[in-house]
């Protein structure tokens, strides 16, 4: 098999088997080095094949029409994404949601990769940053070398190791005649959301975290300490009962307007996004399971009805600051040869770090092609999401984020509670339609190309 390849992609995960197939297609050789089945592997896969899910076989929601991953899948299928197909082939009975069999999925994608005749598989590891086009997907799991090799280029000291994630609410959810906008000591705009708690609210509060059943750590995280500014909320609650109210849950400087007081207790909110739209809970990052959370979080006076856009979670992860890093074509600013895709770029979850991943890699090719890609409207899951991640959110507090419909922009017609999930995808789907007609087919790109210059490797 030749030497010579347009394009090398790192880390053949579910973003860089996606990248590696769209580049493929579009007429670009491909070098795609993952380093399973080479000597090395990760703490949490378990098998050489490319794309394989770590964790659950779920694709979640594939309702198009009212869910934001269902929308993100049905324009995935539109740019014709290999992880789809092989998920859509592998399907196994889950209600609405897209679950697969792992084995099955991850065998396909294996073998349509390795199969194309544009595609030379390398099992190898890379642990330092090419000068030549590539694409960096190498999950929050990357070799450690290569982790240390993208620190010393972005100058951003380390990859950021995150331990704990709080949850993020839509912000038309929070009952703002219970909640107020203030910041502490008034200083600066009020530019905090904040839920007040009375003590007998707030000592119920506690004693539900202590009691609330938490996600049980895999084998090899038992030992991983927490970073201290990253403690879980529960974890905190059972250092003592007031450890909270001198924590995230500190009142004090807040004057309540609606009782002239500062509160017992204080849930914060921050903005999340640059749309206003998401609101992380500030300090909440928590180990809890799921229905839990919720369950709990409801109690807070003002999120009686929140609505979760994300939900707390717990995992070793590792991921680049994209808002500061990255250009809107995935580019690292200092180095416009690397592109990043997939979960190190701060996207979370398989089908998000799969559509980065198709995404760096249409614009790779059409560069290759001596053209360019333009992004896909904010209006469509696909887009919303690239925005996010490269602009969007919010250099100072990134964190890794599901597609969602917070990270759209708002909707300018009225539209009852009930109807505006279906609303934003309908709009969606015009926008895709759209953008999908003033863009050239993928297949054609090279053919067109002027630019293209083989690497040796
Ligand atoms: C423990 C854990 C559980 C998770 N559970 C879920 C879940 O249930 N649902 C969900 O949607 N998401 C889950 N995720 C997130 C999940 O990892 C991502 O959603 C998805 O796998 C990311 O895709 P990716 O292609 O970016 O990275 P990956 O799928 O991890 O692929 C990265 C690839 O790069 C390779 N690699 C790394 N470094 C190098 C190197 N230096 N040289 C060559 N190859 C390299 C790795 O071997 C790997 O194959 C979980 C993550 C973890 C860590």
């Amino acid at each position: 098999m030749t030497n010579m390849f347009d394009i090398q992609i790192i880390g053949g995960g579910l973003a860089g088997s996606e990248a590696a197939w769209q580049l493929a297609e579009a007429g670009l050789r491909v070098r795609l080095s993952e380093m399973r089945g080479g000597g090395d592997t990760t703490q949490a896969h378990e098998s050489d094949r490319l794309a394989e899910m770590v964790c659950s076989n779920s694709f979640r929601s594939d309702d198009a029409e009212h869910n934001a991953v269902g929308l993100l899948h049905q324009e995935m299928r539109a740019l014709d994404s290999l992880i789809m197909r092989a998920a859509d082939a592998h399907r196994v009975p889950a209600g609405s949601a897209l679950a697969v069999d792992r084995e099955g999925f991850a065998a396909e994608v294996t073998r349509a990769v390795e199969q194309h005749p544009n595609v030379t598989v390398m099992r190898e590891r890379v642990d330092g940053l090419p000068n030549h086009p590539t694409i960096i997907a190498t999950g929050p799991l990357t070799g450690s070398k290569l982790a240390e090799a993208i620190a010393a280029e972005t100058g951003e000291g380390a990859l950021a190791f995150f331990d704990a994630i709080a949850p993020i609410v839509h912000r038309d959810s929070i009952d703002m005649d219970v909640a107020w906008m203030a910041a502490r000591w008034d200083k600066g705009g009020k530019d905090y959301i904040n839920c007040p708690l009375d003590k007998e609210q707030y000592d119920a509060f506690v004693q539900a975290l202590i009691d609330g059943e938490k996600m049980p750590f895999k084998e090899w995280e038992k030992d991983t300490p927490y970073f201290e500014g990253c403690m879980p909320i529960e974890v905190m609650a059972e250092r003592g009962p007031e450890t909270l109210r001198y924590g995230p849950m500190k009142g004090v400087g807040l004057d309540n307007p609606r009782t002239g007081r500062w509160p017992y207790a204080v849930v914060q909110l921050r903005q999340d996004n640059a749309l206003g739209t998401l609101w992380n809970m500030v300090g909440f990052q928590t180990k809890l399971k799921h229905g839990e959370q919720v369950r709990i979080f409801r109690t807070i006076p003002g999120l009686e009805n929140a609505e979760f856009a994300r939900l707390g979670g717990i995992h070793r992860n590792s991921f680049i600051n994209s808002p500061r890093l990255l250009d809107p074509q995935l580019r690292l600013k200092s180095s416009p040869n690397i592109r990043f895709a997939g979960q190190i770029t701060g996207c979370e979850g398989y089908v998000e770090s799969a559509a980065v991943g198709l995404l760096a890699a249409r614009f790779a090719a059409a560069e290759l092609s001596g053209e360019t890609l333009p992004t896909p409207p904010p209006e469509t899951a696909i887009g919303a999401l690239l925005a996010h991640i490269t602009g969007g959110a919010d250099a100072d507090s990134f964190q890794p984020m599901n597609v969602n419909f917070g990270l759209m922009p708002p909707l300018t017609e009225r539209a009852r509670k009930a109807d505006r999930k279906k609303a934003y995808t309908d709009r969606a789907r015009t926008a895709l339609a759209e953008w999908l007609q003033s863009i050239p087919p993928c297949r054609e790109a090279v053919g067109r190309g002027t630019m293209r210059s083989m690497v040796e490797g």
